[in-house]
């Protein structure tokens, strides 16, 4: 009888633990028509991990949101960058976050849209306490839609770890929802030979191969190894992120990816883990992604010391088992390579503080920062016409984990109101971007979080304002205004009607600051005074005031 009870708990227990394992309970489905995925967990994206499921909405917004399972409204959210976001903290350790919704549903659109009123503010942050709006499975909690930095009608479903705040694969409770049976493929090898330590076919430099078409690579000393390889499922043309990839040398196992965690701040590790479009099969000593294990004590690297054949082998599995397979040879041959002076001024070694003092130029590093040592391209170029040099740390963008302070001095003052000035990142395409500053005697002053080339510039221009379609605000409901800011980038805005405030939003897609007229607030059909006012970066103001009938 005893031993009954025993094996019975014993068999509980066991029950428990293989299910949180996998997971613990189950999900439902976000929607009530078939799930296709346009974006899987940790597919690279310009500059983070995609940290969620993207699942199409059939090519419309509107479609009815269902909570995945039970639990409550933790966080109710706008912001120009994930639009209507919802937060669900669910009773079994997870929280979901649904991204780019059209909107809310009743009594959190009225509460949303009181607030914003009343606080004069289209970005809402409200935390509901776990009374206030609890959800059942299948329950509407709001409206799919389009809104924020999104290129079309979809929902982002993140699941985190309740506890940990850690982004988890959603995709283990809906597998048996989507169908997958196709590979994953890698479509290009890189190498990286180490500055200094290695060379491959002659050159230091990073160099492509297509797998399959490969002749026996020649190296010598230390490298890396990357691909750039997609995965894919039935239904659907769209590539993913591969879930795991695994690297063996002659049979040993030395570096192994798997997408399956990580944390807010792991998140911009992408550049270190990444090189374009390269996923890198080493892990550099500033990277710190959990995903990522090395097996070999070089970090992934590998040492080319013998004049023989090594095998390479990858090995690409997504979540349901579809795995593809890659095998090259690289081959051992002596080659010379040309040492790096790692007393020079322009080497900065990660792990430590470093700072470069030039004339005009002033950079502080933290400790943290860099994810590899690297040795800087510097340059200056001088131009006695502009406000400042142009400062070109290296010829290629060096990512930072966290900001550094960068200093640039005034030469030509222009301008003398010092809050028109700001320091712009010059891109290879030879574009500029804002990166805000202050002027502080003589300098200006900002937080750069990549190394790049930078020059001091004046912004005297106020965002240009322009209606859209003001004929058709009365039918679409929708005032619509474009703003276009050059130099910078907007700052802040207010909207009235008829001298009282509304919430106009701004959609960062296409700049346009929309007001969805609230008829309860609004007489319809009537003349109205609509007057928008725009401040970029540094404080110049675009204001438009019109009549029109809406
Ligand atoms: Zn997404």
């Amino acid at each position: 009888m005893k031993h009954g009870i025993i094996i019975i708990l014993l068999t509980l227990f066991a029950r428990q633990a293989c299910s949180q394992s996998e997971y613990g309970a189950g999900f439902s489905s976000p929607f009530d028509f078939p799930l296709i995925m346009s974006g899987n967990f940790g597919e690279l994206r310009v500059n983070h991990l995609h940290s969620g499921l993207d699942f199409k909405t059939q090519g419309v917004s509107g479609k009815k949101l269902l909570s995945i399972g039970e639990g409550y409204i933790s966080r109710i959210l706008v912001t120009h960058g994930s639009g209507y976001m919802l937060h669900v903290r669910y009773n079994n350790g997870y929280t979901a976050i649904y991204r780019h919704l059209m909107g809310f549903v009743s009594p959190i659109a009225e509460r949303v849209d009181a607030y914003q009123y009343k606080n004069e503010t289209w970005e809402v942050s409200l935390t509901p306490d776990s009374t206030e709006y609890p959800v059942h499975a299948g329950q509407q909690i709001a409206w799919s839609g389009n809104t924020g930095y999104s290129f079309g009608p979809h929902l982002h479903l993140d699941l985190m770890e309740t506890e940990s705040e850690d982004y988890v694969d959603a995709l283990p409770f809906y597998k048996q929802l989507i169908k997958d049976t196709r590979a994953p493929a890698i479509q290009s090898i890189m190498f990286f030979p180490q500055p200094g330590k290695g060379v491959v076919n002659g050159k230091e430099e990073r160099q492509t191969f297509t797998p399959g078409q490969m002749k026996p690579v020649e190296a010598w000393g230390l490298t890396g190894v990357g691909i750039k390889a997609y995965d894919y499922m039935d239904e659907t043309n769209n590539r993913y992120g591969v879930h795991t990839v695994s690297l063996s040398v002659d049979d040993k196992e030395v570096f192994r990816s798997v997408a399956d965690h990580f944390s807010a701040n792991e998140s911009r590790m992408i550049y270190s883990w990444t090189y374009n479009a390269y996923m890198k099969s080493f892990i550099e000593p500033g990277n710190k992604l959990r995903m990522l294990q090395a097996f070999n004590n070089q970090r992934g690297l590998i040492t080319i010391d013998e004049e023989r054949d090594y095998r390479f082998k990858y090995e690409l599995t997504d979540l349901y088992g579809n795995t593809s397979r890659y095998q090259f040879i690289v081959r051992g041959k002596p080659q010379s390579i040309a040492q790096r002076d790692s007393t020079s001024n322009y080497y900065l070694k990660q792990g430590r503080v470093n700072s470069i003092s030039e004339p005009g130029l002033e950079l502080h590093i933290p400790k943290d920062a860099l994810y590899d040592d690297v040795w800087l391209n510097y340059s200056v170029r001088t131009d006695p016409q502009s406000i400042s040099h142009t400062y070109r740390l290296n010829d290629e963008p060096v990512p930072m984990q966290t900001y550094g302070d960068l200093y640039i001095g005034i030469r030509n003052k222009a301008v003398a109101d010092t809050s028109k000035y700001y320091i712009a990142n010059i891109r290879e395409n030879g574009k500029t971007a804002s990166l805000g500053g202050k002027y502080e005697n003589g300098f200006v002053k900002t937080r750069v979080r990549e190394l790049g080339t930078f020059t001091v510039k004046v912004d005297t221009v106020s965002p240009q304002i322009t209606t859209i379609n003001s004929g058709q605000w009365r039918s679409t409901g929708k005032v619509v205004f474009k703003v276009a800011e050059k130099e910078t980038d907007i700052a802040s805005y207010r909207g009235t009607v008829d001298g009282e405030y509304v919430p106009f939003g701004w959609e960062i897609m296409t700049n346009r600051i929309v007001y969805q007229i609230n008829p309860l607030k609004i007489k319809r059909g009537v003349k109205h005074t609509v007057e928008l006012v725009v401040t970029d970066e540094c404080g110049n103001t675009g204001r438009i005031a019109i009549e029109a009938i809406f």
